[in-house]
């Protein structure tokens, strides 16, 4: 299939109530700038979701594992590849993100988009298995999740780069253009260098 630079629209991932995602499209594409990710990477994205960064990953990624702990993320993120024809280089695995990255070999970018309250731990296991150049991309939604990613990348000698991006959507109207704001997230990466 032809691929554009694009990122995939909101409205064409199929949803499901009990699944959080697709991080918003403008949103992805800032996760996507800062991961420097590259046709030669493995990627593991922890908390898939709804598969919003996942299927983005899956366009310009050698591999990826998608990891989920709720069954129908993971349910949705396979009909999500299957509908966007990715389902190539895209491994879906259920179940705790902590207890799976002991099942995969190195890898170059480790995305995490969900924890439950397990982030340092995920950090830290993370930071091991990491190729040398790798990259960490935490996105937090909970001040809490802000702070704990930066002390716990600060305890592995790294240096965070945290963006927090709040983004408003035009929607037309028949008086006009109003504005609609999106909750703010915060975007936190740092890179492994030996
Ligand atoms: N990035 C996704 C949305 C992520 S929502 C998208 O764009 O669609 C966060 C997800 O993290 C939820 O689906 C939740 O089930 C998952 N999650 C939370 N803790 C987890 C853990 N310890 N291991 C694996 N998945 C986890």
């Amino acid at each position: 299939m032809d691929r554009g630079n694009g990122m995939i629209k909101d409205q064409e991932f199929i949803k499901n109530p009990n699944v959080p995602g697709p991080t918003k499209e403008e949103v992805r594409c800032i996760v996507i700038c800062k991961s420097d990710v590259k046709p030669k990477d493995v990627v593991v994205d922890i908390g898939c979701g709804t598969g919003g960064l996942t299927l983005e990953f899956a366009k310009m990624a050698k591999t990826v594992y998608s990891i989920d702990i709720n069954h129908d993320a993971i349910e949705t993120t396979q009909q999500n590849l299957e509908k966007h024809g990715l389902t190539g280089n895209v491994e879906v695995i259920e179940g705790d993100g902590f207890d799976v990255l002991d099942k995969i070999e190195k890898f170059d970018l480790l995305v995490i988009g969900g924890s439950g309250g397990k982030l340092p731990f995920l950090i830290e296991k993370g930071y091991n298995k990491l190729n040398n150049n790798g990259r960490i991309i935490i996105m937090a939604i909970l001040l809490e999740t802000c702070t704990e990613a930066i002390s716990s990348l600060e305890k592995l000698s790294l240096k965070p780069d945290v963006v927090n991006v709040s983004i408003s959507k035009g929607e037309i109207t028949k008086r006009g253009t109003m504005m609609l704001a999106r909750n703010p997230i915060t975007i936190i990466s740092a890179q492994k260098s030996i």
